[in-house]
């Protein structure tokens, strides 16, 4: 039997249904109506014979059994953040479903081909993303502040995740799980406006930018607006503005994809009398490549001591959060770029900007690759996210395509 892709949008339209209200999806993890939806999923996959298994950071596992390689596993997440939309995370899930499926009506696959449900990729109650891939992949190191961490209602992450048999202390046991892991394939919606402006239903990710977060602290001198003339001013919020402006220059000089941005700035005294004295700039910089992304932050150092002396301040440089850039598996991507183009004529290959569970299996060493399928609009984590079912279908299609070449190249 054929996969059939148009039950995969009838049973994403059936999980909306029974996890979503008015205001989008509710599948908030390690909650009843997360739960409902790991019943519903294990409902779903029962015809095909997959054993089931929660390991121990609360991922969700079926395995197919199969000849004695690598495993193929296939992963999505079906948690969603409040008011989220109806494809992010369960189109992977439910894609994934359908592929099983297939497989399973014919002979055993040459290795054992395994459907992963992440849990609480997106972080939505504690404000920690990633935590069953990241458990799984080795790369959670942060037990200890997570067991700080408690949602608006006061309740200890221990405690929720603890409803749901998972403890922090033996969550990284789930690494087991990926010992005899051959390739890791995902599908998920674009959450961004490229493929739409191209016209393109689908495309193959490179992998996932590298981030520099830094705190840029500008000081001058607060002096009286009405008393201090314009030549004489040390104004800190100068320095600020004349960076934010400047560092469209630098992403355009770097390109490739390079994105920097000016989130937030915050001035003191603050008030309408005053020079500013201290302004508290944040800058997030992002690119695919670890040395473009060294550039981006040298020349916006190099121009904010550039500023600073044209306005007589000083400018300070702190460091608050980086990730490198994580880049997926060459063979991947190109079998990837063939599985779309075979299914719907064009491919494309693009970055992703946000991080995705795909990202912690890279770091873990498994060759991994993801594919995106347009999203309207570029809308995501709102009940807006939309997709043209015609582009969900191929984007079915295309992720069983890719599990066929992959598990020929796994057993090859
Ligand atoms: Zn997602």
């Amino acid at each position: 039997m054929p996969i059939d892709p148009a039950r995969t949008v009838a049973e994403l339209r059936e999980l909306r249904e029974l996890t979503g209200d008015e205001d989008g999806a509710q599948r908030v993890a390690w909650t009843e109506t997360w739960e409902r939806a790991r019943d519903w999923l294990r409902t779903k996959v029962a015809s095909t014979g997959a054993v089931e298994e929660i390991d121990e950071a609360g991922n969700q596992w079926f395995t197919l059994a199969g000849g004695g390689g690598k495993a193929l596993l296939l992963g999505g997440h079906i948690d969603s953040v409040p008011n989220g939309g109806w494809l992010d995370g369960c189109l992977n899930v439910m894609a994934a479903v359908e592929v099983l499926r297939r497989i399973a009506e014919e002979d055993a696959p040459p290795v054992p081909v395994r459907l992963v449900n992440w849990a609480d990729e997106e972080g939505a109650r504690f404000g920690r993303s990633l935590f069953g891939s990241s458990a799984a992949a080795g790369s959670m190191k942060d037990q200890d502040e997570l067991a700080k961490l408690a949602d608006r209602d006061g309740v200890s992450l221990p405690d929720a995740i603890g409803r749901y048999g998972v403890s922090l202390d033996n969550a990284t046991e789930a690494r087991s799980q990926l010992e005899n892991a051959g390739a890791y394939l995902e599908l998920h919606i674009e959450q961004g406006p490229v493929l739409e402006s191209l016209d393109l239903p689908l495309g193959v990710v490179l992998g996932t930018f590298g981030v520099e977060r830094s705190r840029v602290t500008w000081r001058g001198q607060a002096a009286h607006a009405g008393s201090t003339p314009m030549g004489r001013r040390r104004d800190a919020l100068a320095g600020a503005a004349k960076l934010a402006l400047e560092i469209r220059a630098i992403a355009r000089e770097v390109g490739d994809g390079a994105v920097c941005t000016s989130g937030n700035v915050v001035c003191r005294p603050g008030i309408v009398t005053s020079v500013v004295e201290t302004a508290e700039q944040l800058l997030d910089q992002r690119h695919l490549d670890a040395d473009q992304l060294a550039r981006l932050l040298a020349l916006a150092k190099a121009a904010s001591e550039r500023f600073a002396s044209e306005e007589n301040i000083e400018v300070g440089w702190e460091r608050i959060w980086n990730i490198e850039p994580i880049l997926f598996d060459e063979t991947l991507i190109e079998l990837a770029d063939e599985a779309i183009r075979e299914v719907s004529g064009t491919s494309h290959r693009l970055p992703s900007g946000p991080l995705h569970d795909a990202a912690e299996v890279s770091r873990a060493g498994v060759p991994t690759v993801m594919l995106f399928v347009q999203s309207l609009r570029g809308l995501s984590h709102t009940k807006l996210e939309d997709t043209k079912p015609e582009h969900l279908e191929l984007s079915v299609a295309a992720l069983d395509n890719l599990a066929s070449k992959t598990l020929a190249w796994l057993s090859g």
